[in-house]
């Protein structure tokens, strides 16, 4: 595509934010020509904490729609536009709130711990949530006796268990993106780069977590990136990480374990459907009153990071 082409979008995309006084935010996996428009781009906790202070009137969410249901949760004066409607997480849609409640019935007692990515109805039944980056600080502010359930991600659970030390009870979920990516996959590519540092996301498998130098969130990754010596990174996550990456570390090689770690439907928001959503205020993220204030208790104890004294 010619420089022009995007170009034209990028001035579309530019006058009606200020016509319609609207921010981008976006997440680390989209599109790199998305990520460069946004006005800013993180990792699911970023974006959270960035959603609570926004002072203009309309957000476009450039990420699936979890994040844009996040968006809303925790500033619902504002008009949450989601550029494309079907760009849901497949591993959000494996946990549901009837479900929770008949996997919870051996344990009434266990305290509900809830990865981000699940729908805005599975966090109105849980009682706290976590990201990648502070799940296992999270897990230390529950008392030892309790029972824990994890959900809906098990490799991610799985993860924190080996970390922390502490038994927790999974949901059978998984990031479907994450789990195609195999042992295999890193044995090769460091006998193709032996110098190279490995950092692998903790929703990839125990198995793969393990052959890494560094296990980190996406926000973990850029910021150990711009740190390191290394001048090779062999990254095992989403794709898209790699345009960020390389953008802010021009010296540093990115390698990718493997092509086949895209997320499809993060790949789904492009140019067009920004300048689309912005022009007839589409697709708005509308949630009920009660599904806002349930399930902003969640994650704004995940924020704050307090001991809330609940369980
Ligand atoms: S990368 Fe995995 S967890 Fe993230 S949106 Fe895609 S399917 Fe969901």
């Amino acid at each position: 595509m010619s420089v022009d082409y995007f170009q034209k979008k990028i001035d579309t995309i530019n006058r009606l934010k200020k016509e319609k006084n609207a921010i981008i935010l976006a997440h680390n996996y989209v599109l790199g020509e998305v990520q460069d428009v946004a006005d800013f781009v993180g990792d699911s906790l970023e974006l959270s904490i960035k959603a609570q202070n926004i002072d203009e009137d309309v957000i476009v969410f450039c990420g699936v729609q979890f994040m844009a249901e996040t968006a809303k949760i925790l500033s619902p004066e504002k008009t949450v536009l989601h550029p494309v409607k079907e760009c849901g997480c497949p591993m959000a849609d494996m946990a549901d709130a009837p479900s929770l409640r008949e996997f919870m019935k051996p344990y009434p007692e266990a305290v509900t711990v809830c990865y981000v990515n699940s729908t805005a109805e599975l966090k109105t039944e849980v009682d706290i949530c976590c990201t990648s980056a502070n799940a296992a600080e999270i897990i230390a502010l529950i008392p030892k006796e309790k029972d824990i359930i994890f959900l809906p991600d098990k490799n991610l659970g799985a993860n924190v268990v080996k970390d922390t030390g502490r038994e927790m009870i999974l949901w059978d979920g998984f990031c479907p993106t994450h789990m195609r990516l195999r042992p295999d996959y890193i044995i090769r590519k460091k006998k193709e780069y032996p110098h190279a540092v490995v950092i692998a996301h903790p929703e990839c498998r125990p198995e793969v977590v393990e052959l890494a130098d560094q296990s980190l969130s996406t926000g973990g990754m850029l910021r150990f990136a711009r740190e390191t010596d290394a001048k090779q990174i062999i990254v095992a996550t989403e794709l898209g990480i790699i345009h960020r990456l390389q953008k802010e570390n021009p010296d540093k090689q990115f390698i990718s374990i493997s092509e086949q770690a895209v997320c499809m439907t993060m790949k789904m928001i492009e140019l067009d459907h920004i300048i689309y959503a912005l022009e007839n205020n589409e697709t708005e993220i509308i949630l009920d009153e009660e599904t806002i204030e349930k399930a902003k208790l969640p994650i704004l104890r995940m924020i704050e990071m307090k001991d809330f004294n609940i369980w």
